[in-house]
């Protein structure tokens, strides 16, 4: 069942101070770029940012705005990007995101879901992944003559974006055969991640794939999960100790790819066209990839909770190996964008968004942010975010790095 009364102290402690919308001043450039809330900056109105959700919170609580369908699809229409959370940690200890996901999963305990929400646990009921691709599918990219380590510890989990762009996994292959390091597929063990599930509410069905999951790797004795995709990184890291104790580390393609060529494992061409690039860091890569901590407690006066409670504020996401891996590569000139690291802008891409229009005007502000920055492409570490800003208005080639790094190995 859902709790909004466990963020009780979140809602009586939103003093309206709107930090929630801007990146901090000291990493302001100016005025353009400042804001970091792509729903407020898409209808500019407060009840579409976290302060105005974490108040349309407590009025649900008190009875004062009814559960319904319009009220769903106006959560939804949130990107669930965290922005707001670590902004506002930044001013007052509370868990601004953590309250949107439990208005989330309340609404769906009450019925109320947006359609694209509702098709995700649809389709994974009947045999397919959210996207609605069965799951005898899920390999089909798969070249006929691969050769995985079957007694290996480690895993690449592929992930549900492979099926529609498949790119990224294999180059990722590459990249790990290249460095010589062993490692397996699941194959027909592996299931979504579960998170984009998770993050629209249906936490009970999120909670079979993720115990599925969680019982997969354990009984193939992995100890290592490797991902490509920037969801499925943080939904191991965020959401899955939630629901069981990890047996298991998770790494990302690209933290794999900075520790091979620190120990001088992959080998470059030289030769390859010079470029110069902009870094998107995923959301889920970064500010919500930092490992979830359960507290159970009680909070004092001036919210003192006892026992000490641990903050999750963003600044242990995966943000230093992407660059280190891009400064590494012959050619490559990385220029930064004013949103960066945990104040990073989201791409847009939310599986369960309940308008396109906001997921699209938040890809093309960040498009227009890239091309500040007279970078030639944008490089970014997550499937989603290229399907995202691949989609955006006059788009930069939107480059994912396992590729660029595949692409120049010698
Ligand atoms: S930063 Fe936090 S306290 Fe300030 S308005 Fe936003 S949610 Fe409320
Ligand atoms: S999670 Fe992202 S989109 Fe949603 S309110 Fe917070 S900053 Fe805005």
């Amino acid at each position: 069942m859902s709790d909004l009364n466990r963020f009780r102290y979140t809602m009586e402690s939103c003093n309206h101070c709107g930090q929630c919308k801007w990146i901090l001043p000291h990493r302001m450039s100016g005025w353009d770029f400042a804001e970091v809330c792509p729903v407020h900056h898409h209808f500019g109105f407060d009840a579409y940012s976290g302060q105005g959700l974490v108040n349309i919170v407590r009025e649900v609580m008190e009875g004062k705005l009814e559960r319904t369908d319009e009220l769903a699809d106006m959560v939804h229409t949130c990107a669930a990007c965290g922005a707001c959370d670590v902004n506002c940690k930044s001013v007052r200890d509370m868990e601004v995101l953590e309250t949107i996901y439990e208005l989330r999963h309340d609404l769906a305990q009450a019925g109320h879901l947006p359609d694209s929400c509702r098709r995700m646990a649809e389709n994974v009921s009947a045999g397919c992944d959210p996207f609605g691709v069965p799951l005898a599918e899920r390999f089909s990219w798969l070249p006929g003559d691969f050769r995985d380590d079957p007694d290996s510890d480690t895993v690449l989990f592929a992930g549900c974006s492979a099926s529609r762009d498949p790119g990224p996994v294999l180059a990722a292959i590459r990249i790990l055969q290249a460095g010589g390091v062993p490692f397996r597929l699941l194959r027909e063990e592996e299931r979504c991640c579960g998170g984009a599930l998770w993050r629209s509410g249906q936490q009970e069905t999120a909670g079979d794939l993720i115990r599925g999951n969680a019982e997969a790797f354990r009984k193939a004795g992995i100890r290592t999960v490797i991902t490509v995709c920037g969801e499925c990184f943080g939904a191991f890291r965020s959401i899955y100790p939630r629901f069981v104790k990890p047996g298991f580390r998770t790494v990302h393609i690209s933290q794999v790819a900075a520790g091979l060529i620190r120990e001088g494992k992959l080998a470059f061409r030289q030769d390859a066209r010079p470029l110069t690039v902009t870094y998107h860091d995923p959301c889920m890569l970064g500010r919500l990839s930092e490992e979830y901590v359960p507290w159970e407690g009680e909070i004092r006066s001036y919210g003192l909770h006892v026992p000490e409670k641990h903050w999750n504020r963003g600044e242990f996401g995966v943000y230093q190996e992407p660059r280190d891996v891009l400064s590494a590569l012959p050619g490559i000139t990385v220029r930064e964008m004013t949103r960066r690291v945990e104040e990073s802008w989201c791409c847009g891409y939310w599986t369960g968004q309940a308008d396109p229009e906001c997921a699209a005007a938040t890809a093309d502000e960040r498009m227009r942010e890239a091309r500040s920055t007279d970078a030639e492409a944008i490089v970014s570490c997550c499937p989603f975010c290229r399907t995202a800003l691949s989609g955006a208005g006059d788009p930069l080639p939107v480059v994912d790095l396992a590729e660029l790094v595949a692409g120049r190995l010698a």
